[in-house]
């Protein structure tokens, strides 16, 4: 598939960032080129166009700038779950463990209910656990996750398999070992 292929051409590498030994799948090149920034847009739009989803959740803070376009494109409303502390609304809270320590992610209470169909969406999946906290979120506000997405997955990491092992389906663009 060559857009896909484009897609992953555009992803830079950056080895021993932000610690040694990791290796950072930098997607900033795919932002700033018009061209690659709207054949990575029009994936996602094709593929929930049909869905009618009702919203669009974003995860802090890369899943932000894709998530709101397609949004957009959808004529549909934008959700930011954010880290901890920048919500200014009443929120509801998620924590999950990392490799050292842990982090929280929040929602506004009254961002999406019961009546919403949402797709969660951030640039990678790694560990999984940032969108299975967001998953989490989302159905403790009623909504129904009709799909997780994202540019990236590290499948090695095991989250993809996590996160579809919880019940949400996954669509992600392109993989890297
Ligand atoms: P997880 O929670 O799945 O372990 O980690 C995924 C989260 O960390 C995402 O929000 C993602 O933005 C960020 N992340 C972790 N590793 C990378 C990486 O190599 N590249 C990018 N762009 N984001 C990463």
């Amino acid at each position: 598939h060559s857009d896909l292929d484009f897609i992953r051409q555009q992803i830079r590498t950056v080895p021993d960032w932000p610690s040694a030994g990791v290796q950072f799948r930098d997607i900033t090149p795919l932002l700033s080129s018009p061209k690659a920034f709207r054949v990575l847009i029009d994936q996602f739009v094709h593929r929930y166009f049909d869905a009618r989803p009702t919203a669009i959740a974003g995860l802090d803070a890369r899943g932000f700038i894709i998530g709101s376009v397609l949004a957009y494109e959808l004529n549909i409303g934008f959700v930011p779950i954010r880290k901890k502390g920048k919500l200014p609304f009443t929120t509801v809270q998620e924590s999950y463990e990392l490799e050292y320590g842990s982090a929280t992610v929040e929602i506004h209470t009254d961002a999406v209910g019961p009546q919403d169909r949402v797709v969660l969406i951030d640039d990678l999946i790694a560990t999984g656990g940032t969108m299975l906290a967001g998953l989490r979120l989302l159905q403790r506000l009623g909504a129904e996750v009709i799909e997780g997405a994202a540019i990236v997955d590290l499948p090695e990491l095991g989250g993809s398999d996590r996160i579809r092992a919880a019940g949400l389906p996954l669509h992600t663009l392109v993989s890297f070992e």
